[in-house]
């Protein structure tokens, strides 16, 4: 059986985008064995071992996506991970961007959204960190999405070819709702853009909604993707009943969040007491597009995420990590699948 047969009858990518993404490989290839490498000031022995990895993806059918039902299933996985020829190489590069005087590397990988191969920057910005970040590394340098956008995206506009077209995001002023509606010009995204605004209403044509309270009727998105925004409202129960009163039966919430599979429960960073805004942790904050104050984070989101989506009434939960160096996947990003 050839190896897009393979990929294909597990369902891992459209027929078209293998074609595509396999006479890219070969791109991949030569040019690694050039520039790439040597400007990244890695030898010859750490060249063979990424073409070994790149290898390894095409014999393992391209493009994997590890499904869990379970943290625990998934917390097996990636333990076993921790010490595979995958996080090895990862401490290389990491490495190498260490020791290079611009804190910087470009690897090479077939970007889902642009179509195709790419340079893809891995830096360090803080002199103070020793290591790499990769979950948002390695970003495109033409639609400057991570890993883990990269990742996000591409699996989600999947989904929409097998569950429906109505979509929704979680954000529109991003390079990520850039890219979605190019490839979905119908797609809906809103920004949170504060406290007294109409739900629903354009503040210089963005539109703003609050997770908690949206506009939108009932049942009437197929798809709804978030991407590091739930870890930032202020009661995670109403938000998840929001989305779930929005999606019609059958669609699908797809979100990343910080996600540490370690911590047994989701902590409570920060709440509404009585209107007011109580801190019971240290105020930690994110980037915010739309906000130069950042985003204040109000919870940690530990493995018990499941039992938060079944009791907002999700049907069945599970973590989707992909793993594929050809598409310059570093860092096994996850997502969360939720279906209504
Ligand atoms: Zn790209």
């Amino acid at each position: 059986m050839t190896l897009g047969k393979i990929a294909h009858s597990l369902g891992i990518v459209r027929k078209k985008t293998l074609d595509a993404a396999l006479a890219a490989q070969d791109e991949l290839r030569a040019e690694l064995a050039e520039a790439e490498l040597k400007a990244a000031g890695q030898d010859l022995e750490k060249r063979s071992s990424l073409e070994a990895a790149f290898h390894t993806d095409a014999l393992s059918g391209y493009m994997r996506f590890h499904q869990f039902n379970s943290v625990r299933d998934f917390a097996a996985f990636s333990n076993a991970a921790r010490n595979g020829p995958r996080r090895k190489l990862e401490r290389e590069i990491s490495g190498a961007v260490v020791n290079n005087p611009n804190r910087e590397v470009k690897l090479l990988g077939y970007c889902d959204v642009c179509e195709k191969v790419q340079p893809l920057i891995v830096n360090i910005q803080s002199n103070k960190c020793q290591d790499v970040t990769f979950r948002e590394q390695a970003a495109c340098w033409e639609c400057r999405l991570s890993t883990r956008q990269r990742f996000l995206l591409a699996y989600t506009l999947r989904q929409c070819e097998e569950h429906g077209a109505r979509i929704y995001a979680q954000e529109q002023v991003t390079d990520m709702y850039k890219a979605l509606v190019k490839k979905r010009p119908a797609a809906v995204g809103s920004e949170y853009l504060g406290p007294g605004i109409e739900p629903g209403s354009l503040v210089d044509g963005i539109r703003h909604e609050d997770c908690m309270a949206l506009s939108f009727q009932s049942e009437s998105y197929d798809i709804v993707v978030s991407s590091d925004v739930l870890e930032h409202v202020a009661s995670l129960e109403e938000a998840l009943a929001e989305l779930f009163r929005i999606l019609a039966p059958g669609g699908k919430l797809i979100f990343t969040v910080p996600f540490r599979h370690s911590a047994e429960k989701t902590i409570r960073r920060a709440g509404f007491e009585n209107g007011a805004l109580v801190h019971y942790l240290e105020p930690v904050y994110h980037g915010n597009p739309v906000s130069g104050e950042g985003s204040l984070v109000f919870w940690d989101i530990g493995a018990d995420i499941f039992d938060y989506l079944h009791s907002a009434g999700f049907s069945k939960v599970q973590i989707v990590c992909a793993d594929s160096l050809v598409h310059g996947y570093y860092g096994a990003p996850l997502l969360f699948c939720a279906d209504k």
